[in-house]
C-alpha cells in the first residue's frame, strides 16, 4: 500500500470514483481536493504532530484526512454522506489512527466524543475542508458550545473567509466577524485556486486559521443578548446604529429618546454606523442596556 499515490491526486481521485461509482452531490458542497501541496501547506501551519488529534468534517473520499492520519496522532471525521463510507473503508484503511464517524457534524455530539476518544491528547485542533453551504452553522456550532478545541485550519469560500476575519471600518466586516472575534483571534492565511479541486467549485477559496481565545475578549453573561445587539446594528448596513435599534426593540420608534440615551451612556454617537464599531463598542452598549428594563428585543 506505501507505493500508492495520494488520494489527494487527479488520477487517484479518478480511479477512486470509478472503482466506487461515486458521483458528486451538489447539495452536499462535494469538491474534492486533488493536490497534495495545498494540503501540506495547511498541516505546517496547523503544527500538527503525534500529540496532536484531529477533527475533520467531512472527510469525502479521504484525501485530507490521508494526509492528517500521516502526521497526525489521531482523526475523527464527520462524513454525512453514507455512500462515501465504504469508500472511506478503502482508501483509508493503511491508517490505523482514523475513525469515521457517519453523521451529520450539526448534529452531532461532538463534546462527548472529544471526551471518549480524543481526552489523552495534548491538543485538539480542527481540520476541514468545509462544505460551503454550512461553513458558518458548523464554525458557530463548534464555538457556541466552547468544546475543548485550540485552533482550526478552515478552507472555505473566500468571501466568508473574509467576512470571518474582518477588521471595523472595513466592507467586510459585520456580526459575523464580531461573533468569531469573540471567541477566537481569526486570520486568513492562504488563497486556495479552484483548479484544486473536482469538480472546480465557482467561487473561490481561502484558508482561515482561527485559534481560540483561553479568555473571551469582553465579558458578557447573556452571550445571547450580546449577539442581539451586533446584529441588529447590521441589519440595514448604511443605517446608522440609531435606526437600526429602532427596530431592533419593541416600539422602537417610541423609545427613540431611550435608545439614544442609551447609546448616549455608552458613549457611542448615535450616527455612527454598525461597522464603525468595535466589539469592546458593543460591550458598552450591552453593559448599559441593563439600565433599560423598557427596551425589549422583538
Ligand atoms: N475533505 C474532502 C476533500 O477535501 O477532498 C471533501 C471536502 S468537501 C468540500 C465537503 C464534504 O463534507 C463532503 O464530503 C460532504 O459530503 C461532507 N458534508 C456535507 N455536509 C455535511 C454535514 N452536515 N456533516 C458532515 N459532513 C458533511
Amino acid at each position: 500500500m506505501n507505493d500508492m499515490k495520494d488520494i489527494a491526486t487527479v488520477s487517484r481521485t479518478k480511479e477512486i470514483l470509478k472503482t466506487h461509482g461515486f458521483t458528486f452531490k451538489k447539495s452536499l458542497g462535494q469538491n474534492f481536493l486533488i493536490d497534495a501541496n495545498v494540503i501540506h501547506k495547511v498541516l505546517d501551519r496547523a503544527d500538527v504532530n503525534g500529540d496532536t488529534a484531529v477533527i475533520e468534517v467531512g472527510p469525502g473520499i479521504g484525501s485530507l484526512t490521508e494526509q492528517i492520519a500521516k502526521r497526525a496522532g489521531k482523526v475523527v471525521a464527520y462524513e454525512i454522506d453514507q455512500r462515501l463510507i465504504p469508500v472511506l473503508n478503502d482508501t483509508l484503511s493503511p491508517y490505523n489512527n482514523i475513525k469515521v464517524i457517519n453523521e451529520d457534524i450539526l448534529k452531532a455530539d461532538v463534546s462527548g466524543m472529544i471526551e471518549e476518544e480524543l481526552a489523552a491528547f495534548e491538543e485538539v485542533v480542527v481540520i476541514a475542508n468545509l462544505p460551503y453551504y454550512i461553513t458558518t452553522p458548523i464554525l458557530m456550532n463548534f464555538l457556541m458550545q466552547k468544546l475543548p478545541i485550540d485552533r482550526y485550519y478552515v478552507m472555505m469560500q473566500k468571501e466568508v473567509g473574509e467576512r470571518i476575519s474582518a477588521e471595523p471600518s472595513t466592507k467586510a466586516y459585520g456580526s459575523l466577524s464580531i461573533a468569531i472575534d469573540y471567541y477566537t483571534e481569526a486570520k486568513t492565511v492562504q488563497n486556495v485556486p479552484k483548479a484544486v479541486f473536482m469538480p472546480a467549485p465557482n467561487v473561490d477559496s481561502i484558508i482561515v486559521e482561527m485559534k481560540t481565545r483561553k479568555e473571551l475578549k469582553v465579558s458578557v453573561e447573556d452571550e445571547e443578548k450580546f449577539f442581539k445587539l451586533t446584529r441588529g446594528a447590521f441589519v440595514q448596513r448604511r443605517k446608522t446604529i440609531l435606526n437600526n435599534y429602532l427596530s431592533l426593540f419593541e416600539d422602537g420608534k417610541k423609545h427613540k429618546l431611550e435608545i439614544n440615551e442609551l447609546l448616549d451612556d455608552a458613549e457611542i454617537d448615535s450616527r455612527r454606523r454598525g461597522e464603525s464599531l468595535s466589539i469592546e463598542d458593543f460591550e458598552a452598549i450591552y453593559r448599559k442596556l441593563e439600565n433599560y428594563p423598557n427596551l425589549k428585543f422583538v
